[in-house]
């Protein structure tokens, strides 16, 4: 069986490696020549980790990791801890550790272990026809034909607009967010800990990654369509944080600005439906969710372990494949797009009185409370049960 796969980001490249261990050939169809990841690190929740053991990856994952053992709320403009806790019972009750990683070292290393020869860079797709019981690709400079193809293609989906016969809105969740990488320094934050500072409906974030790194991230309630000049990023940070503790303003001092990102971050309302005959949606084009759960790449690898199941179990007919994956997957995934909307509108300040009472929260919080929400998360993976 011929799938063809549009997107090499980490939906398409895990949805490949997945295809592959059934017996699937796989091409890959990427539309840029160079791979420019658009965040800088990831934080991969043991459901995702578990899902790249399913894979054969877990070593892989866990050499680019860092190792995150505990977490803490910081008063961003005070500087004083409002909960620090163990992350250990959350990596007991999972079976697995998380993982935070560079993104950009991720995706490298899954395009190693899926094979560079078969990513086809350089081919943004234009169009796509079936035909009885193949699909034709097609590209500027040719066609690609197979049994099934996978839109891996992001956001943006030219494919989901195939799926569904129309555009959808994404819609603006009234923050911009600024991400990098600095190196570990402990005046900022212990090195093995995920801090936020939080106040007045903002973040600043940093999180340990492998190479005593800090992936770091600053979330700022602003409108969008700003266009600042990339030089002016450090200055527009200064504004929005300058007043903030010691550590914060630390942080800033340590940013690179010329590779510090700027995202407005959007998300999609959850989709009725992710497949077309033979075709099918992964990853962000099946739902582009905001940030703010941190489950984006995780809920992605987690498409490729279902859609892997679903295709070995339907054999030849494909079709009824795909329906059985889009099954699995639709509501699950339609929980985090919500809840991670839900919360990205408390953190954000999008009513103040509900951002006042979860900063009071973060006082009581003794770590139980958080772990239980990111352990529900966990407990959905398609492979928890092999884990915990
Ligand atoms: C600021 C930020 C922080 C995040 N943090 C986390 C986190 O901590 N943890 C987490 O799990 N998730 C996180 N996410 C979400 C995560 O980044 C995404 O969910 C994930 O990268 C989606 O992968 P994907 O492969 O589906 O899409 P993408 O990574 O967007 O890949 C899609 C690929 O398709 C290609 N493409 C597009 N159109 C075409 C075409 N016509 N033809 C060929 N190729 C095409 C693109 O060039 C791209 O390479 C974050 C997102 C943002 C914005």
């Amino acid at each position: 069986m011929k799938a063809l796969i549009i997107g090499s980001g980490i939906g398409g490249l895990s949805a490949g490696i997945a295809l592959r261990r059934i017996g699937y050939d796989v091409s890959i169809f990427e539309k840029v020549r160079e791979i420019r990841p658009v965040g800088a690190g990831l934080s991969l929740w043991p459901n995702g980790i578990q899902c790249f053991s399913h894979l054969g990856l877990h070593d892989q994952v866990r050499a680019l990791g860092g190792a995150m053992d505990q977490m803490a709320y910081v008063d961003g403009p005070s500087g004083e801890t409002l909960t620090r806790f163990s992350l250990q019972p959350l990596y007991d009750r999972s079976g697995i550790r998380a993982y935070p990683v560079a993104r950009a070292e991720l995706q490298d290393m899954l395009m190693d272990e899926f094979g560079r020869d078969a990513i086809q860079l350089g081919r943004p797709l234009q169009a796509l026809h079936e035909t009885g019981d193949r699909v034709t690709a097609v590209f500027e400079d040719g066609e690609a034909t197979g049994d099934l193809l996978i839109g891996a293609d992001g956001a943006h989906s030219l494919v989901r607009e195939h799926v569904l016969g129309k555009t959808l809105p994404r819609d603006y969740l009234g923050y911009v967010n600024y991400n990098g990488i600095v190196t570990v320094d402990p005046d900022i934050a212990p090195p093995d800990s995920w801090t936020t500072f939080v106040g007045e409906g903002k973040r600043a974030s940093v999180m340990p990654i492998g190479g005593g790194r800090f992936y770091f991230f600053f979330d700022v309630p602003m409108a969008s369509g700003a266009q600042p000049a990339r030089d002016t990023y450090r200055d527009l940070l200064q504004q929005a944080f300058g007043h903030w503790s010691a550590p914060v303003r630390r942080l800033i001092a340590a940013v690179d600005q010329t590779s510090l990102n700027r995202v407005e971050i959007h998300d999609i309302a959850p989709l009725d439906n992710w497949c077309r005959g033979r075709v099918a949606l992964l990853g962000d084009s099946a739902h582009n969710t905001c940030p703010d759960l941190g489950q984006g790449a995780c809920m992605a690898v987690e498409d490729a372990v279902v859609l892997e199941r679903a295709l070995a179990q339907s054999g030849a007919d494909i079709a009824a494949g795909l329906q059985t994956y889009q099954s699995a997957r639709i509501a699950r995934a339609a929980e985090l797009v919500q809840r991670a909307r839900a919360r990205s509108d408390v953190t954000h300040g999008k009513d103040a009185g509900a951002t006042a009472a979860w900063y009071q929260e973060l006082r009581q919080e003794t770590g139980a409370g958080i772990i239980e929400g990111i352990l529900k998360t966990v407990q959905g993976s398609p492979v928890f049960d092999r884990f915990a």
